[in-house]
């Protein structure tokens, strides 16, 4: 049998255009203990009808943050469609955490992150932690976005560059927009080439991967074709 918590929303903040920052606080005031890219089960319960559906959401909080924070893309699908509507007090239910997509400071001293799209939730998760305990992790960040003004707490990694031992580059997949074309940094796909000029010792590190299947699968190839150990490649899947 699943524990599921009630959880209320306390904020939802517009991120970018199609993505929303959702704050749920326990019912309880109690907080969730978890390792930073660990993920739960969110679900949203039918008041009139009692029928529930659930979905994973990789928590971007710290663990010592009295609410969980979550970055989620509004794709209008089954679950996402509630959150169109939500709104600060609404009732949820959180069970978990879950997962082994972990990052633990002792262990894991050279780390390189490879986020496609909302996957920076979790590493955001991380480098909070790193933050708040100081730790002097080696951290590089290779961000893949479809546009520039869909970068996930842009000015919050920018400090993070003058504050921790962190280095992050964004490239930009779409070539549709004025914005996309004015870009100034990274293109195309994250590949082989790319990691090497932004990462030149990939197999000293902890490689953490996180994006939808096709995306982690062409990560870790390339990570792989760069003599990354697959034992030092974690990665989360979001589906399809
Ligand atoms: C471990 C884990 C962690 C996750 N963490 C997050 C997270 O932090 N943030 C987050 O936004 N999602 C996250 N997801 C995905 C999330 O669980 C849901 O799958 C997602 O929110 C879509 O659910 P839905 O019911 O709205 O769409 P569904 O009704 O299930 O799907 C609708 C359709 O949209 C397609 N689709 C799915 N994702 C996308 C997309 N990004 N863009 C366009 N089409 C898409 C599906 O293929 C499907 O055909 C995570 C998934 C896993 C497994």
């Amino acid at each position: 049998m699943i524990t599921k918590k009630p959880y209320v929303i306390s904020e939802i903040i517009k991120e970018t255009p199609d993505v929303n920052i959702f704050r749920y606080t326990a019912q309880d005031g109690s907080t969730l203990s978890f390792d930073p890219g660990m993920f739960i089960m969110l679900y949203y319960k039918n008041p009139q009808t009692g029928e529930e559906i659930g979905r994973a959401f990789s928590i971007a909080s710290r663990p010592d943050d009295k609410y969980l924070e979550f970055a989620i893309s509004m794709i209008h699908g089954r679950f996402t469609s509630k959150l169109d509507y939500a709104k600060v007090g609404d009732l949820y239910y959180v069970s978990g955490p879950h997962g082994q997509f972990k990052y633990t400071a002792t262990e894991n001293k050279k780390v390189l992150f490879v986020a496609g799209g909302t996957g920076v939730a979790p590493f955001l998760s991380m480098l909070r932690m790193i933050e708040e305990k100081k730790y002097d992790t080696d951290v590089k960040l290779i961000y893949s976005t479809r546009h520039p003004d869909e970068i996930i707490r842009k000015g919050e990694l920018d400090g993070y560059q003058s504050t921790l031992n962190f280095k992050y580059v964004v490239t930009v997949t779409r070539q549709e927009t004025d914005a996309d074309r004015a870009w100034q940094g990274e293109k195309g796909h994250i590949d082989a080439a790319m990691i090497q000029k932004y990462v030149s010792d990939p197999t000293e590190r902890t490689c953490y991967v996180c994006g939808p299947l096709k995306f982690t699968k062409a990560i870790e190839a390339a990570l792989i074709s760069l003599g990354v150990d697959k034992k030092n490649i974690k990665a989360d899947v979001w589906g399809e």
